[in-house]
């Protein structure tokens, strides 16, 4: 245990900062949205829909280089129901829309979508009749990622982009009014 705390007092490992709150001699007090958003923007699991070519960057990402496991998601889930952020890399056809759409659905509340990619964001080159022009035509995206293809880094960022939403998000975000009209924008009850 001491070698563990010395191990980590004496690397570069940053700890990640405790949430706003009120503190003093022997207490911290916060707010338990802040708490729960802290721990979920550190702990999300990726369903991977990967179809083409920013896949492998995707598949980079997750190797020991760049190491996505750093941010707690180093557990890419395949089932819809035991993942939180759907991530879409590569280019989507009109003809795998309404799958997309249906393992969205299948994911639960609270979930977030990023569009890895220029294709997933718009289409991308393939501007032709077969391929949907960004997935946002069919479910809410929460942040893009451009490039064609990505890097990592701008991967990691967009994530990171994620988690800064994650972790301002109230627990009660799939009641408010606005993600109500969004969700209604798109069909979904
Ligand atoms: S954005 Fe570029 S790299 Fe990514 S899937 Fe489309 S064509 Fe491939």
């Amino acid at each position: 245990m001491c070698v563990l705390f010395l191990s980590i007092f004496m690397s570069d490992i940053k700890i990640v900062s405790a949430p706003e709150g009120i503190e003093g001699a022997g207490f911290f007090a916060t707010r338990l949205d802040k708490v729960v958003g802290l721990a979920r923007s550190h702990s999300l699991w990726p369903l991977p829909f990967a179809t083409s070519c920013c896949g492998i960057e995707f598949m980079a990402t997750m190797g020991s280089h760049y190491d996505f496991a750093r941010f707690g998601s180093e557990r890419p889930s395949f089932s819809p129901r035991q993942a939180d952020l759907l991530m879409v890399m590569g280019t989507i056809a009109k003809k795998m829309g309404p799958v997309l759409k249906q393992v969205y659905l299948q994911m639960a509340e609270p979930r977030w979508v990023i569009a890895v990619g220029a294709c997933a964001s718009s289409g991308g080159i393939f501007d032709t009749y077969s391929v949907m022009q960004g997935i946002d035509e069919i479910i809410p995206v929460d942040v893009y990622v451009p490039g064609c293809p990505p890097r990592p880094e701008a991967i990691i960022d967009g994530f990171n982009r994620i988690q800064d939403l994650v972790k301002s998000e109230s627990r009660r975000r799939r009641n408010s009014p606005e993600y109500q009209a969004l969700m209604t924008n798109y069909g979904i009850k």
